[in-house]
């Protein structure tokens, strides 16, 4: 059996992998390190939460120990590209991890917080820089950081830059690295379009996967239940109120969706928050943390947000809203279910979302079991209780033009993706069906209307 100390990674790494309590390598780990510590070039076909980042990142540590040198000012030796805040946040800290018992310095820059720390923190260079494409160029642009000295590059969660729209500023990027370096790409899915873009960078790769494309993981208990949009909010507290939840994680489609869904459940003296690129780095942060630590076990989130985020414990995973694009089903629920423990898994499925149910199970080659609604749902439904009032200041879109700028490209992932993705919400939906507004307001508008509005909402992603 393989084990850590047979890789030949530097002893300083072996302690910081001790002090973390890690004695096996997972498969990614295994298949990837030894390639990796010859100088090779990688693809990697994984979802986080396989353990992909020490998989690309105690390698990286080794050689950059291994092959110490003086860092150029406003340079970087190892560069990892991350499409989220979270994400890239995350990776920073893995490295931290480690190599906390080397001198490597390691930096993260992604928008949405203020650019003069980050240029402070670049100006002596740095060993490992991980970014957000759209603020890494913002900091190149400002000469701020070159990369020119870059010696491994990592393009991590390729699938989700491409989603997002990223695809353009990974172009000037690759012009900007140096002809000579390591490659090594990521991505949880490789359709055709990913697989040309890993041509680009990579040279002679050797190729890992750890989970064939779009299957979901095996531990995974998946449940739908037919329910109309309108009602979700009373089945969302009758399955929080009955089920075994450490923490779950409840998706929906747009970041105003999501704020509602928090609204109806603060209404109902249900603790939860919602994370989306609507708000402040501060407020995804604080929301997180929460989520972690276990002080709030709700967190109800966009697909972009959510992506990347490993939180362990993750019960539940509530598909408040149905995926359009089965891939991002698999990215949904393989939140819950992490380091072999179970997980539970439940959609609520609209009578418009049933044909995305349908390519799901026929894509995942899985059904999910049938869930009957509650005794007495309508009950439920009537006595939905009212939501709470919105924030004043929900902290999105500060007048800050640079966080505009960085919530205009996060809005660009959640919102206007050109590869049938969700529209997202360009503004609140007009339907009401899904807010559960009181029964009384909602006799007010058009039905008609409701249903076109919401239809044609999902049609024009199709
Ligand atoms: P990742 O897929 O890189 O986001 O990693 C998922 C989680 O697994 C993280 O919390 C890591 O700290 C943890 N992890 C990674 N490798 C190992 C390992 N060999 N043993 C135990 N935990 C690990």
């Amino acid at each position: 059996m393989t084990t850590f100390n047979d890789f030949g990674l530097h002893a300083d790494i072996n302690r910081a992998l001790a002090a973390k309590d890690y004695t096996q390598p997972t498969p990614i780990q295994m298949q990837a390190i030894p390639p990796l510590m010859k100088g090779r070039d990688l693809c990697g076909i994984a979802q986080t939460g396989t353990g992909k980042t020490a998989g690309f990142s105690l390698p990286s540590i080794h050689h950059l120990i291994t092959y110490p040198h003086k860092t150029n000012p406003r340079s970087c030796r190892m560069l990892v590209l991350a499409p989220t805040r979270e994400l890239a946040a995350q990776i920073a800290q893995s490295c931290r991890d480690y190599g906390r018992f080397t001198k490597l310095r390691v930096s993260t820059v992604f928008g949405g917080v203020p650019i003069n720390k980050q240029i402070r923190d670049l100006s002596q260079g740095v060993e490992i820089l991980v970014a957000t494409p759209g603020r890494l160029l913002d900091l190149i642009d400002q000469r701020a950081l070159r990369l020119d000295d870059v010696e491994i590059f990592v393009l991590d969660e390729a699938d989700q830059m491409m989603d997002m729209g990223f695809i353009h500023s990974l172009r000037r990027i690759a012009k900007l690295l140096p002809s000579r370096r390591q490659n090594l790409f990521f991505s949880a899915t490789m359709p055709k379009e990913i697989a040309h873009l890993a041509e680009q960078f990579l040279e002679d790769p050797v190729t890992v996967s750890v989970t064939p494309q779009a299957t979901t993981a095996e531990k995974i208990r998946q449940f739908s239940t037919f329910v109309e949009q309108k009602e979700k909010q009373a089945l969302l507290h009758h399955v929080i109120k009955t089920s075994d939840i450490d923490r779950a994680l409840i998706f929906t489609r747009t970041k105003h969706g999501a704020d509602r869904v928090v609204r109806h459940l603060k209404g109902a003296g249900i603790e939860a928050y919602a994370i989306h690129g609507n708000k402040s780095q501060a407020q995804r942060t604080t929301a997180l943390q929460a989520f972690r630590s276990g002080q709030v076990r709700l967190l109800v989130a966009t697909d972009i947000a959510a992506r990347g985020i490993d939180v362990s414990g993750v019960s539940h995973v509530i598909n408040f809203e149905i995926p359009n694009v089965p891939e991002q089903y698999v990215h949904r629920i393989g939140r819950t279910a992490r380091a072999g423990a179970e997980g539970i898994a439940i959609s609520f499925v609209a009578p418009d979302e049933r044909t995305y149910l349908r390519d799901i199970e026929r894509v995942t080659r899985t059904k999910s079991e049938p869930m009957a609604l509650p005794e007495g749902f309508n009950e439920l439904v009537r006595n939905l209780p009212k939501p709470a009032a919105p924030p004043r200041d929900t902290g999105s879109k500060g007048r800050n033009p640079q966080r505009q700028r960085d919530d205009a490209l996060a809005g660009r992932g959640e919102g206007n993706r050109g590869n049938g993705q969700p529209r997202g919400d360009r503004g609140p939906r007009r339907d009401g069906a899904a807010d559960g507004q009181p029964q009384r307001k909602r006799r007010f508008r058009p039905r008609g209307g409701k249903v076109g509005a919401h239809k044609g909402a999902v049609k024009r992603v199709g």
